[in-house]
């Protein structure tokens, strides 16, 4: 870790034990979001890591960001992912953005005052999202929206929302990319979703029904939302393995110390080879997932972004997550499986890092592409 990276991780360990940790496990039960958190994130100085100072960002590398994702990761998983979403969708405003629209949804977000939700899949399109039904028609001065969007994070929290529309024909060409915000006519937030993990963070449904959109609004130009959500997915899906990396981190830090404690056969559980072994795997998996995260976002940085090992850090780390807690829960055993120790919240946590912006099977498609280029030529 480089000078910046350890003062990350030291504010931000202090911040998560003081304001994060206490409410966690409520939290989790609860399924409660506490806007306050986010914002004193934000005001922290994490609300827009990687952003330009320009529009109110820190102008931090993808590396940094990457150490403070799994720093917050640690302690929830829930706010790590409002916050990278929230980033990604600021990294498609400043990426595609015009000057106007950098400047009056820019500021809000890196502030962290407000947060960006990202709204690409629909019910029936959901890793195959360039088949997405819902529409933008053209009317005078704007678009009309109709249809639904599905899972969305931060949905019904978030101010901002990037909502891809089809404008023109099938397929990926025939997608754009909105600005819409929350209250806007005929713009309703769904149900919100009942789920395994990711508790404090709201998941839900987007309801568009005659909702106008001004031109202003429109990202770049029509036809350019499917290039706009994938390039995104390509700095979303290694900060998507940082917080993989945090989560497991901890998980692990959870298995030592309490089996190193906890005694059986008159001996620590520790002592016992057979998960001593178990722990070592766990320990050397995460030091490879953190560097495949690492070296990905390093080329981002350097200009050279690489999507095949982004897919393979977000394959490699969380499904490294979902074993690593998985292990922890056995270590600990029988209380490993209660609410009395954080570890089950953990593993229900990692299940859905193997699902979100792009399942691992979609990445294993992308990696496997990559092969077939590369040997075919
Ligand atoms: C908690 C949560 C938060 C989310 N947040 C957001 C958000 O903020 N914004 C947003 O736009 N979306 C969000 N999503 C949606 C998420 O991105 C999708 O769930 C994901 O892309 C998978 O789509 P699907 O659920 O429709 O599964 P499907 O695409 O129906 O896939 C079902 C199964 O088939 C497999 N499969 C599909 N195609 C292939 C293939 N070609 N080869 C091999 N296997 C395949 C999948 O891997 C999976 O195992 C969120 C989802 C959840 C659960």
């Amino acid at each position: 870790m480089n000078e910046t990276q350890l003062e990350i991780q030291k504010v931000l360990e202090r911040f998560r034990l003081e304001q994060i940790e206490p409410y966690a496990e409520d939290d989790d039960r609860d399924e409660k979001f506490r806007i306050e958190i986010y914002r004193a994130l934000g005001a922290l100085g994490f609300g827009g890591m990687t952003l330009p100072e320009e529009f109110g960002g820190a102008g931090m590398s993808y590396e940094d960001a990457c150490s403070a994702f799994e720093e917050i990761a640690k302690s929830s998983v829930a706010y790590a992912v409002t916050l990278s979403v929230s980033t990604m969708v600021q990294s498609i405003l400043n990426n595609f953005g015009n000057q106007k629209q950098k400047e009056k949804y820019l500021p809000a977000l890196t502030s962290g005052q407000e947060i960006g939700a990202f709204a690409l899949s629909e019910s029936s399109a959901g890793s195959d999202a360039s088949s997405l039904k819902t529409t933008a028609k053209k009317v005078d001065g704007g678009y009309m929206l109709n249809g639904s969007k599905c899972w969305i994070s931060s949905a019904g929290v978030a101010k901002t929302y990037i909502v891809m529309a089809r404008t023109g024909g099938e397929g990926s060409k025939g997608v754009s990319a909105f600005i819409v915000e929350d209250g806007m006519k005929g713009f309703e937030y769904g149900k919100k979703e009942r789920k395994m993990g990711w508790r404090a963070s709201p998941t839900r449904e987007l309801l568009f029904q005659n909702c106008f959109v001004p031109d202003e609004n429109l990202l770049k130009e029509e036809g350019f939302g499917f290039k706009v959500a994938m390039s995104a997915l390509d700095s979303g899906r290694f900060t998507i393995g940082a917080i993989a990396v945090g989560l497991s981190q901890r998980a692990l830090d959870e298995a030592v110390k309490y089996s190193l404690t906890r005694e059986q056969f008159k001996q620590p559980i520790f002592d016992f080879q057979g998960l001593q072994f178990m722990m070592a795997d766990m320990a050397t998996e995460i030091a490879a997932s953190r560097l495949m995260v690492m070296q990905s976002a390093k080329n981002l940085d350097a200009g050279a972004s690489d999507g095949t090992l982004a897919a393979m850090a977000k394959l490699k780390s969380t499904d490294t997550a979902m074993k690593v807690t998985t292990d922890a829960v056995q270590i600990l055993g029988g209380v490993g499986y209660t609410q009395e120790y954080p570890v089950e919240r953990f593993m229900r946590d990692a299940k859905v890092l193997q699902i979100v912006e792009g399942t691992n099977q979609i990445q294993r498609v992308v990696i496997a592409r990559s092969l077939k280029k590369n040997y075919e030529s």
